[in-house]
């Protein structure tokens, strides 16, 4: 500190704090210094802000919301704080600053909302006008375990100063409705740091706002804690210590193919191997690996990252998107020069990824001769550990969920089933679990590659080989009872 400084008092914050007190970020703090939209005082090479500066800014952005909104900011304020703390008894805290007066049951809401989707590890917050019952209202879902539930239904004038105000800790711009805008909102919840994804949307009724949940420092798990069955675990690992090939890792949106792509980045990077990633954007940090985010703005798209790449002598790149031809076709020329190459693709199995990527190379001869396996997966809903008991007999879908797998013998009898619990919100599951399928590209799939065979003709060949489905892993995890039969055979996509 300089003598020049004045001491940290009631009226002087900190650019520190000036970004918590209004619950915006730093970028947006300058943007407006430099407009003039913002009065801050330059003491040597720091700022300091005038407390009614900021007070006054808050006022102009944020309308006072009339009496009939507080009462209603905290009513529902009550609902959510009893809700969390029924969760987490009092270790949840989201910072929003110390929001005047006004507008301090609305922000004090906003934060609640947000505490209570962290106390229930939510992925997603949705908040989006509805008419209801013939009522208009303001709707919160959170998306659990995969699962969307109506959290609840808010008065619909709470909408827009919600909204608002969750705008402001995402720095967004208050005065534009009319557009889609996309920010940032920093919060922590007992020990652990959150980045919230906001973004929102003019649509019918008001405008709505959707938060993403992204842990910071996320861990990448162990693969061996992904709960592949050992004999798939050893295949895979055979696939991942090939000096060269590409191997596919797919799965629809939401599968948690990009979890097992980086845990298996982390299990063969090391001091002795150069690993690179090629990413957009990069979501997780592999201690050992160089990652690099492609930017197709300025000028670094997946084809031309994966180019420069190949200068910087890797032995293992994975690819997060393998999305257009041009892509594909490098990929396979860089695993033909002797790399192993991981590639993320979007899938419904592990058959129909491979037909895509043969379908998206310019010649089918070169994956062909390239490609070692495709891993496809889904997430399953694990039973709930608090209510989860024994079930005497297999429940019914077990017999259809068998029929799907063709008959698998010697899978056990431990069915599980919860009953439902607060901790579960009475839905009898808590937290997920993975169902894997491997096909091991051998000479016979790579001849049928070259031919041209169908995804339906590649998945007929590999079972014929003993290479077990996705519905074979669930009917094991079912059977064991990780989860049920039922919520294996919702996410197979078939009718019970
Ligand atoms: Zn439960």
């Amino acid at each position: 500190m300089t003598e020049h400084e004045p001491a940290p008092t009631e009226e002087f914050l900190s650019l520190e704090q000036a970004v918590r007190f209004l619950g915006i970020s730093r970028p947006t703090i300058y943007r407006m210094l430099a407009a003039g939209d913002l009065n801050g005082l330059r003491v040597g090479r720091q700022w300091r802000f005038n407390r009614a500066d900021l007070m006054a800014y808050m006022a102009r952005t944020q309308a006072a919301p009339g009496p009939r909104v507080l009462a209603d900011a905290e009513g529902e304020l009550a609902f959510f704080a009893q809700e969390a703390s029924k969760l987490a008894p009092a270790d949840g805290e989201v910072d929003t600053g110390d929001a005047p007066p006004d507008t301090a049951a609305v922000a004090r809401l906003c934060a609640a909302i947000v505490r209570l989707a962290l106390a229930l590890r939510a992925s997603d917050l949705h908040i989006e006008p509805r008419r209801l019952d013939g009522e208009e209202c303001a709707l919160v879902r959170y998306r659990i375990d995969g699962a969307l539930h109506v959290v609840r239904r808010m008065p619909k004038r709470l909408l827009e100063p919600v909204v608002d105000r969750l705008k402001a800790m995402a720095g967004l711009d208050l005065g534009e409705r009319r557009l889609p805008q996309s920010g940032r909102i920093p919060a922590s919840f007992g020990d652990a740091e959150y980045e919230l994804r906001a973004a929102t949307l003019p649509v019918l009724g008001g405008e709505a706002i959707t938060l993403r949940v992204l842990p910071r420092d996320a861990q990448i798990p162990d693969l061996g804690r992904l709960g592949l069955s050992d004999g798939l675990r050893f295949r895979l690992d055979a696939l991942l210590h090939s000096p060269n090939g590409i191997l596919l890792v797919s799965g629809p949106t939401g599968s948690g193919k990009t979890t097992t792509l980086y845990a298996a980045m982390q299990s063969i990077s090391g001091d002795g191997v150069k690993t690179m990633t090629v990413e957009d954007p990069v979501e997780m940090v592999i201690p050992n690996a160089t990652q690099v985010a492609v930017s197709p703005r300025g000028g670094i798209t997946t084809a031309s990252a994966l180019r420069a790449v190949m200068h910087h002598d890797p032995d293992v790149i994975m690819l997060a998107d393998v999305m257009d031809r041009e892509t594909a076709d490098t990929a396979v020329q860089i695993a033909m020069n002797g790399h192993l190459v991981l590639c993320q693709l979007h899938a419904d199995s592990a058959a129909g990824a491979i037909d895509r990527f043969v379908s998206l190379c310019s010649d089918p001869y070169y994956p062909a001769a390239t490609l070692l396996g495709a891993l496809n997966q889904r997430l399953v809903r694990r039973v709930c550990a608090e209510c989860g008991s024994e079930e005497g007999a297999p429940p019914p879908a077990a017999q259809r969920l068998a029929e799907v797998a063709g008959g698998a013998e010697d899978v056990g009898a431990a069915w599980r089933r919860g009953s439902g619990c607060p901790a579960c919100r009475m839905t009898g599951y808590r937290g997920r679990a993975a169902l894997y399928e491997l096909i091991t590209i051998d000479r016979v799939l790579a001849d049928a590659i070259r031919s041209q065979a169908s995804a339906d003709e590649l998945g007929a060949a590999a079972l014929a080989q003993g290479q077990e489905s996705l519905a074979v892993d669930g009917l094991r995890k079912s059977a064991s009872g990780i989860t049920t039969p039922e919520e294996a055979l919702r996410v197979l996509g078939v009718a019970p």
